[in-house]
């Protein structure tokens, strides 16, 4: 029996596969130093965990509604209405197992195998989206955005590369892996040219909004008047909230899809209700608490991981032969390593790729980062480093980095002198 061609095709998340290695090597007691999934090291504010506690004391056990309660979908609604600026209501909310869950519900409601759709991912983009799409029958169509420019990419790009086979367009800020974001005027310029491109859908992820840095400000595409009917936005509560493990992200698509209002939330509500029917019962309370209570708990590790950003940016820019943009938002750090490749490391081993950097590095300094392959083409000379981790081991971590390329610069320069 072999297997689909389907799962064959695929590769499993390669931040996760990072996160494993990370984890085993822990448990065999190595003084592993983590730069792997883009997960806070806090745990989940109290107030959040007190409302799961008590719905589950309250007998809340069973099955729940598909797309998530009413009282969930309305606080979730409600924070799109204030705090983004989007026209929604609670019928056009989907609740899902995870972000990650969301955009693939997005994809496999909206693409098909056979159709020639193509699907505009601005890179580098997180691991997961390219999956999703093809998985789902779509083809991606990367527009790179340069290291010079933050990784983003421009309102010219962004025109040339839709074309009449565009069926959705993706946006991630704050952005994983980049650790940049677009302003509001950058945004706006971007939504001009989707207005003058009236068929593609564009999601728009933002799971990172409210981890910015240096005064910058998110703006949501789905405010935007000229676009928000074709505006899909995928957020979830891992990131902003520290509940990774709890699995909810959510979408909010109010525009016409197939005709009818709340058609796309409807499709996937369908989909879903083949697939896992709904998410945990207790934690729907979980999320009205993170709605309404938990700004203050939001802040303060927004505070921490503005820190963080600025002690690893500082670090980075200690390493020899390193570009590395400053981190104005998520909790990603995306330096370019390919200064390196054709060199050995202190170890002896050959360095080509981004892969073979990760590897050699892990092996030597019990460092671990996140190779960029899989985030796209522009992204293979990149390693990316969550600094979702304490101020001490971002420190001590990249400090065991800029030794070891200390050591394969000056191994080089006396080779070439
Ligand atoms: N989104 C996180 C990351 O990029 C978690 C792992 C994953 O889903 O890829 O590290």
């Amino acid at each position: 029996m072999d297997l689909s061609n389907r799962v064959q095709s695929i590769p499993s998340s390669v931040t996760l596969q990072v996160t494993a290695r990370i984890r085993e090597l822990k448990a065999e007691g190595k003084d592993v130093i983590g730069f792997g999934a883009g997960e806070p090291n806090f745990t989940t504010p109290d107030v959040i965990c007190q409302a799961a506690i008590a719905s589950l004391e309250a007998g809340v056990t069973g099955y729940q509604a598909v797309p998530g309660t009413i009282p969930a979908r309305e606080a979730i609604a409600e924070k799109l209405r204030v705090e983004n600026n989007i026209e929604c209501q609670a019928s056009d909310i989907v609740i899902s197992a995870g972000g990650k869950h969301a955009i693939y519900l997005v994809c496999q409601a909206l693409l098909d195998p056979g159709r020639g759709q193509e699907v505009v991912l601005p890179t580098p983009a997180w691991v997961g989206y390219r999956p999703s799409i093809e998985l789902s029958g779509g083809t991606v169509v990367e527009v790179p955005g340069s290291t010079d420019r933050d990784f983003k990419i421009t309102p010219q790009q962004l025109d040339e590369a839709i074309t009449d086979k565009t069926t959705m367009v993706i946006f991630n800020t704050p952005s994983n892996p980049c650790g940049t974001a677009y302003t509001p005027e950058e945004i706006r310029a971007l939504a001009e040219v989707l207005a003058a491109h009236p068929e593609p859908m564009i999601l728009s992820d933002e799971i990172y909004e409210k981890l910015l840095y240096g005064g910058f400000e998110h703006l949501s595409f789905g405010s935007i008047p000229e676009i928000a009917d074709r505006v899909i936005t995928i957020n979830g509560l891992s990131k902003s909230f520290a509940m990774t493990g709890w699995r909810i992200g959510y979408t909010c698509a109010p525009g016409p899809v197939g005709g009818a209002r709340g058609g796309l939330a409807k499709a996937m509500t369908r989909l879903q209700s083949q697939m896992n029917t709904c998410i945990t019962s207790f934690t729907y309370a979980a999320i009205e608490a993170a709605m309404r209570d938990a700004d203050a708990d939001v802040a303060t590790m927004c505070e921490a991981f503005a820190e963080r950003a600025q002690v690893i940016y500082d670090q980075i820019s200690r390493w020899p032969e390193v570009r590395c943009p400053k981190p104005t938002g998520a909790f990603y750090a995306f330096p370019d390593i390919s200064a390196y490749f054709g060199r050995v490391s202190p170890g002896g081993k050959k360095i080509e790729s981004a892969v073979d950097f990760a590897s050699a590095l892990l092996e030597e300094t019990l460092v671990a980062v996140v190779p960029g392959e899989d985030f796209g083409e522009i992204a293979r000379g990149h390693v990316r480093l969550s600094f979702a981790t304490t101020v001490e081991q971002i420190i001590e971590g990249c400090q065991r980095v800029e030794k070891w390329l200390t050591k394969i610069s000056s191994h080089s320069a006396v080779g070439s002198a």
